[in-house]
């Protein structure tokens, strides 16, 4: 019974990173039947940020990869909020005390820091385990008559955890294999704080177990924890997870990991929504399929060429497995391509609306705009070369205005002296033309040229000139249906008078 978490400390917006450990969760579980659980770690209460869990909540939906169970969304497992959990974690702590795992310790912030200067002097580094612990003030090194009275007294105290001397640890990760650690590296991490606040490492394990997750899946920052935890279910006597942690994703150029800075001096964006000033991939275009497509393949591959993925199709071909153990480097400009293969594939209508709701308001005054069918056609012909739709209007603004300026350079290279004539010609040309579909004019128009033994140079780039204002744009027989036979005339009569 696969049950994986999505476990987030709410201090802030979902980073890239962030999202990508939640999108492996999911795919993960749906792959397997299994469940997708959303866990808040609000355990350190300094670093709360209010919205940030509504933000988090928000961007898995974005993206179409709901939680099966969390805040909200009890499933006998609850509550998914670890503050709302706080009161069960004391207990756990003292189990570990009573079976001798962890111990209780006194050192104030004060002593613990003169410890580390003085090694450091010595050129040494201070860890507080079986090196110093007799040294320091525990219930290791104290009698239990002095450990009772300074409970009694109301000292502040931390539950330690007691990491074992002298042993090889075999750890296990379905990513990375097999991982060895001598536990003489180890320290004693705090467990448990007086004022009755677990840290991140027992409630995060405590819950693992309760909520029955089967693998945890996270990021490559949390394998250095992955001794301690494996040490918490043993000393607790519970079975441990199956561990995945998943490449960091670095920097698109140079060395080091993703940051939300690479993406402010860059220009992308980190987050998946906007968050205060920074621009989500939301609000820059992007669509959500893209997003989820592009992540997928940071850190994963599918063994094969294919690089357009629906959602479905990564729950069917997503295994952790072929997930890679080095990084994957974070690249903006592919995460555009992926964006323009996502508008390629939307269907001309969806685009259309996309389109006309960018531009509400701003060109109300255009009727051919509110023309539903009409921007239809125009967004067929002009998808091609875009890669959001906020490129739409720049790519198609000549099928909803007559150009009232011509590209100048086109102008110098294009128009000769003959030119105004030979234009005026193919209007009236375009005048006798009943069937005004683009491959009936294109079969007129190509016939003329060659009875008047023109050139294509001399009629084609000036026509597509008059017409469109620039040399952009595509096929021009396909402009000139769409925007009717008498625009098409009307533009070259504009052009020459
Ligand atoms: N709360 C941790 C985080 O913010 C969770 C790490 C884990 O998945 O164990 O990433």
């Amino acid at each position: 019974n696969v049950r994986v978490r999505f476990a987030p400390s709410p201090t802030g917006p979902l980073h890239i990173g962030g999202l990508r450990t939640a999108l492996f969760n999911y795919l993960f579980a749906k792959k397997h039947n299994g469940t997708f659980i959303l866990r808040i770690e609000d355990t350190d209460q300094n670093r709360y940020v209010k919205g940030a869990e509504a933000y988090i909540i928000e961007a898995l939906n974005w993206c179409g990869i709901p939680f099966d169970e969390g805040p909200g969304k009890e499933d006998g497992f609850g509550p998914y909020r670890q503050s709302e959990r706080k009161d069960m974690y004391k207990n756990y702590a003292m189990q570990l005390v009573e079976k001798g795992k962890a111990y209780y310790a006194f050192d104030t912030a004060e002593q613990l820091d003169y410890h580390r200067k003085d090694h450091e002097e010595k050129g040494k580094t201070f860890i507080y385990n079986w090196h110093n612990r007799l040294k320091l003030s525990n219930s290791l090194s104290l009698s239990s008559d002095e450990v009772q009275a300074k409970l009694n007294a109301g000292e502040d105290y931390v539950i330690r955890f007691k990491s074992p001397q002298d042993e090889e640890l075999v750890l296990n990760d379905i990513i990375r294999g097999e991982i060895k650690i001598d536990t003489n590296i180890l320290d004693d991490k705090v467990l448990f704080k007086s004022d009755g606040m677990p840290t991140y490492h027992l409630a995060n394990i405590v819950d693992d177990h309760l909520m029955q997750i089967s693998h945890v899946i996270r990021g490559e920052e949390w394998l250095p924890s992955l001794a301690l935890h494996q040490l918490l279910y043993d000393a607790f006597g519970w079975n441990a997870p199956q561990f995945a942690h998943l490449p960091l994703i670095m920097k698109p150029v140079g060395k080091g990991k993703l940051s939300k800075r690479d993406g402010e001096k860059g220009g992308f964006p980190v987050f998946p929504l906007s968050w205060n000033q920074s621009e989500g991939y939301r609000e820059a275009g992007f669509f959500p399929e893209a997003v989820v497509n592009f992540l997928a393949l940071l850190g994963w591959n599918p063994g094969t060429e294919q690089e357009i993925f629906s959602l479905q199709e990564l729950v069917n071909s997503f295994s952790l497995e072929r997930v890679n153990k080095s990084g994957a480097r974070f690249d903006p400009e592919k995460n555009n391509w992926y964006n323009q293969q996502w508008l390629q594939l939307k269907n001309d209508e969806e685009l259309a609306e996309l389109f006309i709701q960018n531009h509400d308001g701003r060109l109300s005054g255009l009727e051919t705009l509110n023309d539903k069918g009409y921007v239809t056609k125009v967004v067929s012909l002009i998808k091609e070369r875009a890669t959001f739709v906020s490129d739409f209007w720049e790519l198609s603004d000549y099928f909803f205005k007559t150009p009232t300026e011509y590209n100048e350079k086109a102008v110098r290279k294009q128009w000769k002296e003959d030119t105004p004539e030979i234009m005026k010609e193919v209007a009236s040309v375009l005048e006798g033309i009943t069937d005004f579909t683009s491959a009936n004019i294109e079969t007129i128009i190509k016939d003329w040229i060659g009875k008047k033994e023109l050139s294509f140079g001399k009629v084609m780039p000036p026509f597509r000139l008059v017409i469109v204002g620039d040399m952009k744009g595509p096929h021009l027989f396909d402009i000139l249906e769409l925007i009717g036979k008498e625009e098409s005339i009307q533009r070259i009569k504009n052009a020459i008078s």
